[in-house]
């Protein structure tokens, strides 16, 4: 068998999933495959895709199971996830999951499940704060981790904006349907003894070193 690795990082909005992914992605040489970014790429560029995902995304509501799981399926057949993938909100319900497990099962399915633990009112503060970076996609925040010249990327210089969805209203319902539909994966994936916690209430660095210490002692990165 041709195994792969795949991490499905889990956490609240706000976790620090997408920041941890990218910092994973040059130390592991595995892609980040986050479906919010590819459907905000779509959003962009006006595609159907992108259409049909903001007037769900602008609700904070999940986009059709449908669509996600053909999105991800194409996604996972692309040359830079021959060696497998980092996945960053994506599985987010039970129906989601057991898609990827079948995706996966050719490659020895998913390798380790870490979740990132922090509170509401710390993911309220965070998603408030956040901003991107229009041409690359960097994330910052605006008091956790500022950008060295305000309003723009110190890696590229794109302008950095604010998501539409980062808005106080809708990160509560984003809140509300991460109880709803995705915690259950927890569970799911505790069952599978595939999970590992850690307290993402600590600085990027750290949050990253444990990371890379839980994915070292699983044998699942060296
Ligand atoms: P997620 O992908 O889980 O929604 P992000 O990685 O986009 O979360 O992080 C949400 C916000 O919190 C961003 O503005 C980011 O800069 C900030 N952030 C991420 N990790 C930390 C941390 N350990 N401490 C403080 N702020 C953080
Ligand atoms: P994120 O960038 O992960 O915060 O996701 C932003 C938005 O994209 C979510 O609020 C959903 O509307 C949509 N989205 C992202 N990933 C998924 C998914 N796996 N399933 C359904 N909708 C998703
Ligand atoms: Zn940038």
């Amino acid at each position: 068998m041709n195994r792969r690795t795949f991490f499905v990082l889990l956490g609240v909005p706000g976790a620090g999933k997408g920041t941890q992914a990218k910092l994973l992605e040059d130390r592991l040489g595995l892609p980040q495959i986050s479906t919010g970014d590819i459907f905000r790429y779509n959003l962009k560029n006006k595609t159907e895709l992108g259409l049909l995902a903001q007037s769900y995304m602008d609700k904070g509501e999940l986009v059709p199971d449908e669509v996600t799981i053909r999105m991800v399926e194409d996604r996972l057949q692309q040359a830079d996830a021959l060696q497998g993938a980092i996945l960053d909100g994506f599985p987010r319900n039970l129906i989601q999951a057991e898609a990827l497990d079948q995706m996966t099962a050719p490659y020895g399915g998913v390798s380790l499940v870490p979740l990132i633990h922090i509170s509401d009112e710390d993911a309220m503060l965070r998603i408030t704060g956040r901003r991107v970076c229009r041409s690359c996609g960097a994330v910052y925040h605006i008091e956790f981790n500022p950008p060295k010249k305000e309003g723009v990327c110190g890696l590229d210089g794109g302008e950095l904006y604010q998501r539409d969805d980062d808005k106080p209203e809708t990160v509560r319902n984003r809140l509300y349907v991460y109880y709803k539909q995705t915690s259950p994966l927890v569970g799911y994936y505790f069952a599978k003894g595939l999970l590992v916690e850690l307290d993402g209430n600590r600085s990027i660095e750290s949050v990253q070193s444990e990371l890379m210490e839980l994915l070292a002692e699983k044998e699942v990165a060296q």
